[in-house]
């Protein structure tokens, strides 16, 4: 056990701890700046989330599950709305703050968002189904994809979607002829890539050239893409777009691709005599998942973006279009956590000196993928007692069976931590039960919302049943 102590741990070559991570003065303590805002631990050492214990949402839910703060939600979609209004509101007249459900959305989010008074994009027919469900206004209904197909269309147009965003020659020609045909007029905008590389994952970048999305700026494709918008008939150009990649901390990034397609911009307004009255950066706001992560906050974000926006206009002299924005890790991502059970503890000797305790839990990567395919850090607590033995180098496993199935790869837990105990793991708002899936044939877990000491389900949980529903037993 000798390997276990802080001396020991703290030794040079003798913790298999990664630097970044910090020793915890007290292995109970909440990480500041990890967990949903109305998220606490009791003198037991109970987490509790908007007065509800842990404890209690185990015993009536079970685990794992999705636990989610819906003023912590609520919070972050307005603090984006108010923030970007304000900054924006004498660049453009305002500016409009579109949430990406892919990052997560089920009919209640859907719901909060357009009671927060946000946009709502979707990439999909069944988000977009969602969305309707919910009451969003089309209006108020983005529409992304590289593929979309003919039916995603023809819903899209049929609910009256405020804008289609277009990623290709043959969707621009799809779209004016869905128009023509419902006698409708369809705004579109341009998916533009502006060759931008965030600093960011390689996994999660999108903005270089090498890849799927968008018209290129480089080789003129995104100025003929717009040409032949502006030939066909049934289609409003609103303007330009550009998303360029996901878990980014600064603004430069967004700079160089304001420029860059504010220069689009300009052009189209000089040599198609088209003056468009929108503009989109974009979202991949980044989140802190773990201490190493600082994010900016809203307010911070909203009055760089409009410094951003207000230079390069002027230096172009363009009158500044209404700029939107669509963060969706920022939103949905600090507002959630995952609670699982331990089912086995393994200590595991990494070296000569040093070891990890293997903590299992009763999820996985079929309910967070993040760390197998992004290679993504998280930071979890003990939530359902405190403990007085000392921090321990630990890694929260999953239940699946792939060596890669990890859910936290380091972090500190009590020494003590054993089965029955309960684990929470913060920041999994986004991507996670989006992602999520029935590998191992494992029934995906409920998002449980709370708020006011109230726990409810808004997606419930799978069952085997739901699972053998699909499968046809007598084919
Ligand atoms: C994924 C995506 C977003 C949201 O990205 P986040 O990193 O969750 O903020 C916004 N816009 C587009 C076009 C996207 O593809």
């Amino acid at each position: 056990m000798h390997a276990h102590e802080a001396g020991a741990l703290h030794a040079p070559g003798y913790s298999a701890a990664p630097e970044w991570l910090p020793w915890p003065d007290d292995v109970n303590a909440l990480e500041p700046g990890l967990w949903p805002r109305t998220v606490t631990k009791d003198d037991e050492g109970v987490l509790t989330v908007a007065g509800v214990p842990v404890t209690a949402i185990q015993q009536e839910f079970g685990t794992p599950a999705y636990v989610i703060d819906e003023d912590d939600f609520r919070a972050r979609a307005r603090d984006f709305r108010t923030a970007y209004d304000a900054a924006f509101a004498d660049v453009g007249g305002g500016a409009d703050v579109y949430y990406a459900g892919k990052a997560f959305l089920c009919t209640a989010v859907a719901r909060w968002v357009r009671e927060e008074g946000l946009h709502l994009d979707v990439c999909s027919g069944g988000e977009l189904a969602t969305a309707l469900r919910a009451g969003m206004p089309g209006e108020r209904i983005g529409f992304h994809g590289n593929n979309k197909s003919a039916a995603e269309l023809e819903a899209a147009v049929a609910a009256g979607v405020g804008r289609i965003i277009v990623d290709s020659h043959t969707e621009i020609d799809r779209v004016s002829a869905l128009a023509r045909d419902r006698g409708v007029e369809v705004g579109v905008m341009v998916r533009v890539t502006a060759g931008v590389e965030a600093h960011t994952h390689e996994f999660i970048a999108t903005a270089h050239e090498d890849q799927k999305f968008g018209f290129s700026l480089s080789g003129g494709e995104a100025f003929a893409a717009c040409e032949r918008i502006v030939a066909r008939p049934g289609l409003r150009l609103l303007g330009l777009h550009s998303h360029i990649g996901s878990q980014i901390f600064e603004t430069s990034g967004f700079e160089l691709s304001a420029r860059r397609i504010l220069g689009l911009h300009a052009r189209v307004r000089d040599e198609l005599g088209v003056a468009m009255p929108e503009v989109d950066l974009g979202g991949g706001y980044g989140i802190a998942y773990t201490t190493q992560h600082s994010p900016l906050t809203p307010t911070e974000l909203a009055e760089q973006m409009a410094e951003i926006v207000r230079r390069e206009c002027r230096a172009l002299e363009l009158d500044p279009p209404r700029v939107s924005i669509e963060p969706g890790r920022a939103i949905a991502g600090p507002s959630t956590f995952t609670l699982y059970e331990v089912g086995t503890v393994k200590q595991v000797h990494v070296d000569r000196a040093a070891t990890r305790l293997y903590v299992s839990v009763d999820g996985g990567m079929s309910d967070n993928i993040r760390t197998a395919l992004y290679g993504a850090d998280y930071s979890c607590t003990m939530a359902g007692r405190r403990s007085d033995a000392h921090p321990v180098v630990s890694r929260v496993v999953g239940r699946h069976c792939e060596s890669g199935d990890v859910v936290v790869r380091d972090e500190y837990l009590p020494a003590d931590v054993r089965p029955g105990d309960l684990i929470a793991v913060p920041g999994t708002g986004a991507y996670c039960r989006a992602m999520a899936s029935q590998y191992n044939h494992t029934p995906r877990p409920p998002v449980v919302a709370v708020r006011d000491g109230a726990a409810r389900v808004i997606v419930r949980r799978e069952t085997i049943e739901d699972l053998l529903a699909l499968d046809v037993a007598d084919a």
